[in-house]
């Protein structure tokens, strides 16, 4: 592969790299060290015309091919992420700054989507009915929309796009691309092995680009569908935009955003259990998940002994980059998120929260230069505070304190974001009445990130999605494709005469 670490990265588009043509660029930094790696090329409207123009071109070809060839196309395209493996995540590394181990995790869940996608011929099947009366036969069809796009997100630069490429193509549409501009060399990876999988050039694209981009996509009135994950402000803009959009065919929009993920621990949870947890849901990634734990919602007598055996392990987390030791949390993406994260710290002490735990002012020996921010805990905080209130994307854990579990139920229900929450208890009643009673999309009972299978959907609830259908699984299916219904009769002969009589199964 040697699209890995180019100077300037460019778009894909029609099978080909592509130089900018607008001149505009920004830097990619490499979060471990603090210098910039690459600069990556930011569309015009007229780059996007010629993707979407490409992606037009290949999507009648592309929508009658058999899903089987399809499926088989993406099976290869499955080979050869599992044979680049280490390479993929090592990029995402470079870009992105989570830890090498954390990035071949990405990579995996990601490939599951491929592997769901590769089952497409079944996927697709529907239901059939015989004879409806009068010889008549009624069935559906599951039909691509055409050309379709994806605008994803900085955190997870392979797995995200793969929750959405890989549905997309096997259900015959062309996709565009429009990755994040903080981590973008992935997007090329993908394309690269996309096409040496088999796939025909138009069928997958990428834009790289910001805001100039995704506005271009929008209103293309050639594209049918925008699947974004994003932050909450974002994911409401390009919902309400799609909405506006005029045209034999509005624009399909699915907008997952931002998320403040509870996990409650019962006074007879198993505590060692919930301490591990709420250090990997915390902390890993550098709290730049969607599904990170930011709130531990600490119920009855638990909470001095979760403090307790919560600080050391904070202070103990081994921080640095992952590429050559075991460390288990990387640098933010970049300075200025760093710099956006610790005025959080600074805001939440001045609010009154105890700051047990402060992470600002690390420094990890040969990466001077690096976005690194320690682990930071936070107690005693209250559901007026804006570090509760607010997403921080940071490895910042804030703890709340509640009498009892319906505390921690109305505390959760009331907050905006219902992306994911877990709950940790011994007591099978207490986890199935709060399964059913929270107001969040994705549950999870002594599981701290319940990040749904690729055969399930993705998805919260609230302001952490915009759209009717989750992301991935049979909602992907959904989301890719347009229903048609067909009823058909063969009769001998069609001489009744017309009826002027509503149609009544006879
Ligand atoms: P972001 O919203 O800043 O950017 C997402 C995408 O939108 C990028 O491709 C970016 O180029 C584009 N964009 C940015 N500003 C824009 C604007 N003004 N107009 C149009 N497009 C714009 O998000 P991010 O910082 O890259 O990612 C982190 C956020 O994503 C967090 O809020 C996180 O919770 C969320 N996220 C959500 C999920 C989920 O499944 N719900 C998954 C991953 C990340």
């Amino acid at each position: 592969m040697n699209t890995l670490s180019p100077q300037r990265i460019g778009h894909y588009i029609n099978g080909s790299t592509v130089a900018s043509a607008s001149g505009r660029c920004q830097d990619v930094f490499n979060p471990a060290t603090g210098a910039v790696s690459a600069q990556v090329a930011l569309a015009d409207a007229a780059q996007v015309d010629q993707a979407v123009a490409a992606a037009s071109a290949a999507a009648p070809a592309w929508g009658e091919t058999a899903p089987l060839k399809r499926a088989r196309i993406l099976s290869r395209f499955k080979e050869l992420i599992e044979k680049n493996h280490a390479e993929l995540a090592a990029a995402i590394t470079r870009e992105h700054g989570k830890v090498f181990s954390d990035a071949k995790g990405e990579v995996t869940r990601g490939l599951e989507i491929v592997e769901f996608a590769c089952g497409i011929p079944h996927l697709l099947k529907t239901e059939f009915t015989d004879n409806i009366g009068g010889g008549i036969d009624n069935w559906q069809l599951r039909q691509p929309l055409g050309v379709t796009a994806g605008i994803t997100p900085f955190n997870f630069p392979v797995m995200v796009p793969l929750w959405m490429a890989p549905m997309a193509i096997a259900t015959g549409n062309t996709f565009i691309l429009k990755p994040s501009e903080r981590d973008p060399s992935p997007s090329l990876m993908i394309a690269e092995l996309l096409q040496q999988a088999g796939l025909p050039a138009g069928v997958f694209n990428v834009v790289q680009g910001d805001k100039v981009a995704v506005d271009a996509l929008l209103h293309h009135p050639d594209v049918k569908a925008v699947s974004f994950v994003g932050s909450t402000p974002i994911a409401e803009y390009i919902y309400t935009e799609g909405a506006r959009r005029k045209g034999p065919y509005p624009l399909r929009v699915q907008a997952l955003g931002g998320a403040k993920n509870h996990l409650v621990v019962m006074p007879d949870a198993n505590l060692e259990q919930a301490v591990d947890a709420l250090i990997g849901a915390a902390y890993g990634s550098a709290g730049e998940r969607c599904m990170a734990i930011s709130v531990a919602v600490a119920v009855g007598s638990v909470a001095d002994e979760l403090v307790e055996a919560l600080v050391p392990r904070v202070r103990a987390l081994k921080i640095g980059n992952g590429m050559q030791d075991d460390s288990e949390m990387g640098p933010l993406v970049t300075a200025a998120h760093k710099a956006k994260v610790e005025s959080y710290i600074e805001d939440g002490a001045r609010a009154g929260a105890r700051l047990l735990v402060d992470g600002r002012g690390l420094r990890v020996a040969g990466h001077e230069g690096g976005f690194y921010l320690g682990g930071t805990l936070f107690d005693h905080v209250t559901p007026d505070m804006k570090i509760y209130q607010e997403e921080i994307f940071g490895p910042v854990l804030c703890i709340v304190r509640v009498p009892d579990v319906a505390a921690a139920i109305k505390l959760i229900n009331a907050h905006e974001f219902g992306n994911g929450v877990s709950l940790f208890t011994s007591d099978g009643n207490t986890a199935r009445e709060f399964s059913r009673h929270i107001e969040v999309g994705m549950v999870g009972v002594n599981v701290p990130i319940p990040v749904p299978m690729a055969w399930h959907s993705f998805g919260g609830w609230k302001r952490s999605l915009f759209g009717d259908t989750h992301i991935y699984g049979a909602e992907g299916i959904r989301f890719y494709t347009r229903y048609k219904s067909i009823m058909q009769r063969w009769p001998e002969t069609i001489v009744k005469g017309a009826e002027f009589t509503m149609p009544v199964a006879k």
